[in-house]
């Protein structure tokens, strides 16, 4: 049975989603491949729908590699990221043929000394941290401070981990350069890609460019698909990039956060100097749990005549600012309206806390039909794992 709260997952344009960007960049440059980020949206039918669709597993740490598994990504279409990858995970990506990522010395050293006499059939990759922001002033996220991830090109890390990697015999062929960006714009990809072209030569292979995510999805007036792929695919093929070197993407939003909403019902109401506050089932951390903003999509069942000149919807917490919606002038809504929040599919219900109320329902609609993907969570999952004996 469907109750609210809960997450309605549109199927068909999840679909178009995926399949708007594969057609972009596949048609540019055949040999592509996209890496669904996990961290963005994490529920585990969407996690199997991606792996068999064709995407493979980007994870960035030893809980996102074991979820991987358990939906059945083989551990070769694996794409492990991250910081802090776990050691024993990172050992078996490498051993299994995953496209591992290092991200910095400990990693390799780990692995010269754990990896068996056949290291030289090993395979990684390397993430690169450079100085974007000084050609894309104002567009990253740590700004002037310098970035966590990967090597530094600048400070000579990069080199370093390169000549360490050869010296052991463990082969580099891929570089990774995602970077979380305020703008996803053209420019930042453009730089980029032409940063990893002039490192390229520092491989012993070149297979593989992975360009990370953070990219617009159908977002109108943002660039588009097609705008991505032909920015970042005529950098290549003036470099020279051989076809035969694979193309990743590593899209979290802009696949997963238009296709989902969040439906909650409204449960109660008060009239304080004015406004009218409309109390809900739902809540603002379902929808982002950091609450910077009440600036959402949204639209309500209200069928009521009558207009009310401010409605403030708000949650079930105890949080005072657990308000997700202002309505303007616009039909009362009344006990038992359901009131639906849209585009809240991206670092929504992966971050959504356990705070005063359990995890809500997930349902998919597919064509109109109807089905629960996730249970609401109860007492029993609440606790399990507790030890209560004093
Ligand atoms: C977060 C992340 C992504 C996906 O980012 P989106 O903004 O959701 O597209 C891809 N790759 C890496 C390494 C990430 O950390």
């Amino acid at each position: 049975m469907i109750k609210t709260p809960y997450y309605l997952l549109n199927l068909q344009r999840l679909s178009a989603n995926l399949n708007g960007l594969r057609v972009a960049f596949s048609t540019l440059w055949s040999n592509f491949l996209i890496g669904y980020s996990f961290k963005t949206n994490n529920l585990p039918w969407l996690t199997k729908w991606m792996h068999l669709n064709g995407t493979f597993a980007e994870v960035v740490s030893s809980a996102e590699y074991q979820q991987a598994k358990r939906v059945g990504f083989p551990i070769n279409n694996i794409i492990f990221n991250g910081p802090v990858k776990g050691n024993e995970a990172l050992l078996e990506a490498v051993k299994n043929g995953a496209i591992v990522n290092l991200d910095n010395f400990e990693e390799i050293e780990y692995l010269i000394q754990n990896l068996d006499c056949k290291i030289e059939q090993y395979e990684v990759g390397i993430r690169i941290n450079f100085d974007l922001e000084s050609v894309c002033p104002a567009e990253t996220i740590p700004g002037k401070e310098p970035g966590r991830f990967g090597f530094n090109v600048e400070n000579g890390d990069f080199e370093k981990a390169i000549h360490l990697l050869k010296k052991a015999g463990i082969k580099v062929v891929g570089i990774h350069g995602h970077h979380s960006t305020r703008t996803k714009s053209l420019k930042v990809f453009s730089v980029i890609t032409s940063e990893i072209c002039l490192l390229l030569h520092f491989l012993d292979k070149v297979k593989y460019i992975d360009l990370g995510g953070c990219i617009f999805g159908d977002k109108p007036g943002a660039p588009s698909f097609d705008e991505y792929a032909s920015t970042v695919i005529n950098i290549l093929k003036a470099n020279k990039v051989p076809s035969s070197v694979k193309l990743i993407m590593e899209p979290g939003a802009a696949l997963v956060a238009s296709p989902f909403s969040y439906v909650c019902k409204v449960v109660s109401r008060k009239d304080i100097n004015g406004t009218r506050l409309v109390f809900t089932d739902g809540s603002i951390k379902h929808i982002t749990s950091q609450m910077n903003t009440i600036k959402f999509a949204s639209n309500c069942s209200s069928k009521s005549e009558n207009i009310i000149h401010r409605q403030i919807i708000s949650g079930y917490t105890c949080i005072e600012m657990d308000r997700f919606l202002e309505y303007i002038d616009k039909p009362e809504l009344e006990i038992g309206d359901t009131i639906t929040v849209s585009n809240t599919g991206a670092y929504s219900l992966s971050l959504a806390p356990l705070f005063i109320e359990f995890f809500p329902q997930v349902v998919v609609n597919d064509h109109d039909k109807l089905k629960v993907v996730r249970e609401v969570w109860s007492i029993n999952e609440f606790m399990q794992n507790n030890i209560l004996d004093q």
